[in-house]
């Protein structure tokens, strides 16, 4: 096996697929992903993408198969496989969430006690309920349990929700949340010296997207002697970048805002004298 290469297994097709994809070309990597195909060769980096539905991904990363690997949390911690989570890449946020029939009085998680209770999740299901001294009849099903109360294969269900709206639609509640998750990237314990600082590379690029993606450029105007004051709102990167305007006592300022602090701070950078602020995506940024 070429120890010289990193093999990086996604999703090939699903809803980690999509974004798995878009993040390894935003990281400027370039490969061929003709539909269909089962693997393809990265074209600008010693890479090759395995594209594996995702229950498979850990246990090939466990094995060397793949070196690394994009899966969500609670696949990777549901498979118990001997890999390392190198990163959490926030997006696919998700919870393992039980829930009951809405009609049912529940009143916390003792009232589970007895209970049968339909999963794909049964180890984190199994987990949760130990911590919390419970024991369940767990049923392992498939897919689409969340029909499972209704037709009275089980009294409760523990299942990925996002929105609620599946649950709601079948009927049920949302009574506990047992696990959050997020898209993570995994990695193989047993990598060469080489494959190490491929991935150390990688991590490097994507923790750039990723930081990007959480900042903007921002450019404005003002009076000179509003600087000090503006910048006070302005507490991203050293210090802003200050170019004189043609008009006298005024000049440009450039810099960094945090997505989460934009819209409480744009309104206070206006009242201290800003005008024609200019926001921009920033598509890498190195710090
Ligand atoms: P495969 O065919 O590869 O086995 P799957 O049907 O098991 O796919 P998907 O439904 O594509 O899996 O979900 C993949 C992952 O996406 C889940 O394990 C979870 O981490 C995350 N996920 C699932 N549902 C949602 C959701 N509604 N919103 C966001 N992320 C989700
Ligand atoms: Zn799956």
């Amino acid at each position: 096996m070429n120890d010289n290469i990193l093999r990086i297994a996604i999703q090939k097709s699903g809803r980690l697929s999509e974004d798995s994809l878009k993040l390894i070309k935003e990281c400027g990597i370039r490969f061929d992903n003709g539909a269909g195909k089962l693997k393809t060769d990265a074209t600008n980096f010693p890479a090759e993408i395995l594209f594996l539905r995702d229950d498979d991904i850990p246990g090939y990363v466990e094995d060397g198969v793949a070196h690394l690997g994009i899966v969500g949390e609670n696949v990777s911690e549901e498979s118990c496989k001997d890999v390392d989570t190198v990163h959490k890449l926030g997006f696919s946020k998700c919870r393992l969430s039980i829930g009951v029939l809405r009609e049912q009085e529940y009143n916390g998680v003792q009232d589970l006690q007895g209970k049968a209770i339909a999963t794909t999740y049964p180890r984190l299901l199994e987990q949760y309920l130990k911590s919390h001294d419970v024991t369940a009849d767990i049923h392992e099903i498939s897919g689409s349990v969340e029909i499972a109360p209704s037709i009275g294969l089980a009294d409760a269900v523990c299942d990925i929700v996002s929105s609620g709206s599946t649950l709601l639609s079948n009927g049920l509640k949302e009574v506990e949340t047992i696990f959050r998750s997020e898209a993570v990237m995994i990695a193989s314990k047993h990598l060469s010296p080489v494959q190490q600082d491929l991935l150390d590379q990688l991590l490097f690029r994507i923790k750039s997207v990723q930081v990007a993606k959480n900042n903007k450029y921002i450019l404005l105007n003002c009076p000179v002697d509003a600087v000090e004051n503006i910048t006070k709102f302005l507490p991203g990167m050293r210090s802003p970048t200050i170019l004189p305007l043609a008009t006298e006592g005024w000049c440009s300022l450039h810099s960094v805002i945090n997505e989460n602090e934009f819209w409480e701070n744009i309104e206070k950078i206006r009242q201290a004298g800003a005008e024609g602020i200019l926001v921009i995506p920033i598509e890498k940024m190195i710090v």
